[in-house]
């Protein structure tokens, strides 16, 4: 039986005791952090981290993240910490962002997938730290959701696909940034995105004069890669999607105008709801505002699905900022379909 706990108010000492205690024991949590909810287990444990595995559906090539709470446990788990990583820990930890390290033994092969490093991040979400903290074990946890469906960033989204499959589910509230963290790995001395978040790339150069992004962010990535989950089909809603995109906003909306069918949906700005003629029209939030699209896209691809669509329009916003890591999602969302003019 899963319990769920309601901490958006208060966090219950008890509840939080027992949620700990569920996690040094090899239980599974799902738990809110300020990107996307996890399913945590005992990184340190093997047979915990399993069973993310099995209640995910995930291909057991597809690491893990590891969550702290206190920079000590870097030491614990990642060794060869050079400068140009410790600045990068300096400045984004705790936050959106996680580090790829060369690893530690204690570290079990299943959570880095066999290879030799291992994902790090210490969530700046107040539960998340109070969960770690009172557990005091680094906690492996991927996105919480069934692999290949949209991140759950709230409980009502996802609580179904894990009933009965995880023991406690922490009710915080929706996620704040909606979208997964920024992965970064120096290679070469190079800090390079692997997977683009609310951490930009300007962030990055700002704190180490360098930046780089891996050539997969908007490619389909097949074969060996630097980040095993682009090979992956993500974040997608059951229904066909194609995602639009024009510098120019009225050609964006004249070329979403084209391609509706009986049947569509569209998501997109709210500033458009008036000009695109579809059946259904769901905003995902405002031209001006891109922090409000990360927070509602997955939501929004999961709500959309309940309208049965023939097909779903979404309308993309500029690969800049933290526009990179909204695309970087909706490309994968619509499985590549993607209109560009
Ligand atoms: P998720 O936990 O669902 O947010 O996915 C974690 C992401 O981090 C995936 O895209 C992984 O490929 C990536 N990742 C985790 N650990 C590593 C690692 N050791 N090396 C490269 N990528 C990693
Ligand atoms: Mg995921």
């Amino acid at each position: 039986m899963t319990k769920i706990y309601d901490f958006k108010q208060t966090i219950n000492q008890e509840e939080l005791q027992k949620t700990a205690q569920v996690l040094r024991n090899g239980g599974l949590v799902i738990f809110p952090t300020e990107t996307v909810y996890g399913v945590g287990a005992n990184a340190l444990r093997k047979d915990a981290v399993d069973h993310i595995f099995e209640a995910k559906g995930r291909a057991n090539d597809n690491p893990l993240i590891v969550h702290i709470h206190d920079f000590k446990q870097l030491d614990e788990l990642a060794c060869d910490i050079s400068e140009m990583e410790k600045k990068l820990i300096d400045a984004f930890f705790p936050g959106p962002f996680t580090l790829i390290l060369k690893k530690k033994e204690v570290v079990p092969d299943n959570v880095s997938a066999h290879l030799d490093t291992v994902g790090i991040r210490m969530p700046s979400n107040k539960i998340a730290h109070e969960i770690l903290k009172c557990a005091d074990v680094p906690v492996a946890a991927p996105s919480a959701n069934i692999s290949s469906r949209p991140s759950g960033t709230k409980i009502e989204d996802i609580k179904e696909e894990f009933d009965g499959k995880v023991d406690i589910i922490i009710d915080g509230g929706p996620s704040d940034i909606g979208i997964e963290s920024t992965v970064v790995r120096v290679i070469d001395n190079i800090p390079t995105i692997l997977r683009p978040g609310k951490i930009t790339p300007e962030d990055i150069k700002d704190v180490v004069g360098i930046v780089s992004i891996d050539k997969h962010i908007f490619e389909k990535a097949e074969g060996v890669v630097r980040s095993p989950g682009m090979k992956y089909k993500h974040y997608a809603p059951k229904s066909p999607c194609t995602l639009i995109y024009s510098d120019d906003e009225k050609t964006q909306i004249d070329l979403v105008n084209e391609n509706i069918t009986p049947g569509t949906v569209v998501i997109g700005f709210k500033e458009h709801e008036n000009k695109i003629y579809c059946d259904q029209f769901v905003a995902h939030g405002s031209i001006h505002n891109y922090d409000e699209i990360s927070h509602n896209i997955f939501t929004l691809l999961r709500k959309v699905d309940t309208y049965n669509p023939t097909q779903i329009l979404i309308e993309g916003v500029k690969k800049e900022g933290i526009g990179i890591a909204i695309m970087n999602r909706l490309i994968r969302s619509s499985n590549y379909h993607y209109i560009e003019k």
